[in-house]
């Protein structure tokens, strides 16, 4: 057994324990306006701005967009916290978005509704084993997603999300390099499937998306013979496989709105079933198969990590003391190389 598939059953408990706790909690709807209120009016009072991501519950992902922040994909919210004048920056996400955001605003103060809102691929790719797999490979140009420590990013020459990954990969295959990817295996695949280039690739993988399943996914195609499938590449290659769109989340909204068909069938986290429907009101979207016929899913298409972003936290988001997002500076000088080479790239495209 690999480190990283070791790494996967800790990580499918934890899973597991997160699950029941979210099953306890359902606020009123009295309750819900309260906290929104609240968070309002601390955001302005405190000049600050609130960073989403698609995954998010859909409160949070309204109090971005009326308050003047952003609901978007790790690149965007990377791009956007950067950016944007104000000098607190709340990110509602998974722990390595704070990092991120604080690595390319060390000045900026980032604060997060919880730091134990964690990642499966981030996890699953420990610096220890992450930089000792490097050394066994020098000839290897180190392409890591963004969905890893400071550290794996630090020690890393290119920082991708899933929106720009195929294009840095094939960029430098074209330069004739040979790529060591991590930590996400199947996103690592698709990359090497499209690109042709050589590519050498962890093995960590996202709870939610590896849940994705093939058969139940023909079923639903063949009840739904109008709809187009559009697929994130963290899921398995079967899946990808049936795609129409292999795409990041902003790309798989940008499908939904350019695309001709009425009805999707969506294989991503079920929170961007919230900024996806507003942007094509009048289409259907279906969620993916994640169980089979008569399995569980662990996840069930909702990221236990991104729940964690409950408005409860949010609204004491100022007030806590161990919710600030600090990064070595050491560190985090050397992880916005990378970082920033491909915000530059992007620029570029
Ligand atoms: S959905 Fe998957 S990749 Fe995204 S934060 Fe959750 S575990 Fe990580």
């Amino acid at each position: 057994m690999s480190i990283a598939s070791e790494h996967l059953i800790e990580i499918r408990e934890l899973v597991k324990d997160h699950l029941e706790h979210r099953l306890d909690e359902k606020l009123s709807a009295e309750r819900e306006q309260l906290l929104m209120q609240q968070i309002r009016g601390r955001l302005e009072q405190e000049n600050a701005v609130l960073v989403a991501h698609y995954y998010t519950q859909d409160a949070v992902q309204d109090l971005a967009e009326e308050t003047g922040g952003i609901v978007s994909d790790s690149l965007e919210m990377a791009r956007f916290g950067k950016d944007h004048p104000a000098q607190t920056l709340v990110v509602a996400g998974v722990k390595f978005m704070g990092e991120t955001a604080k690595i390319l605003t060390p000045e900026k103060r980032v604060l997060m509704p919880t730091l134990e809102a964690t990642c499966s691929l981030d996890i699953g790719c420990p610096i220890d084993e992450f930089s000792a797999f490097c050394d066994e490979h020098p000839d290897r140009t180190v392409v890591v997603y963004a969905n890893t420590s400071a550290a794996v990013k630090a020690r890393s020459d290119w920082v991708v999300t899933s929106s720009i990954a195929k294009d840095v990969v094939s960029y430098l295959h074209e330069k004739g390099e040979k790529i060591l990817f991590a930590p996400d295996r199947h996103l690592g695949a698709y990359i090497q499937n499209v690109t042709g280039a050589d590519v050498l690739i962890w093995d960590g993988a996202c709870v939610v998306h590896e849940e994705f399943k093939a058969d139940g996914m023909r079923h639903l195609m063949e009840e739904n013979p109008d709809a187009a499938v559009l697929v994130h590449p963290e899921s398995p290659a079967a899946v990808i496989e049936l795609a129409d769109l292999v795409g990041s989340t902003s790309q798989i909204i940008d499908a939904a709105v350019r695309m001709d068909n009425r009805k999707f069938i969506v294989a991503t986290d079920q929170g961007i079933f919230h900024t996806m429907q507003k942007a094509v009101p009048d289409k259907e979207l279906i969620i993916a198969p994640t169980a089979g016929h008569g399995a569980t899913c662990y996840s069930c298409a909702n990221c236990p990590w991104m729940a964690m972003n409950e408005l409860e936290a949010l609204a004491e988001v100022f007030e806590r003391e161990d919710n600030e997002v600090f990064v070595d500076p050491a560190l985090g000088e050397r992880a916005m190389l990378p970082l920033q080479r491909m915000l530059d790239f992007k620029k570029q495209m």
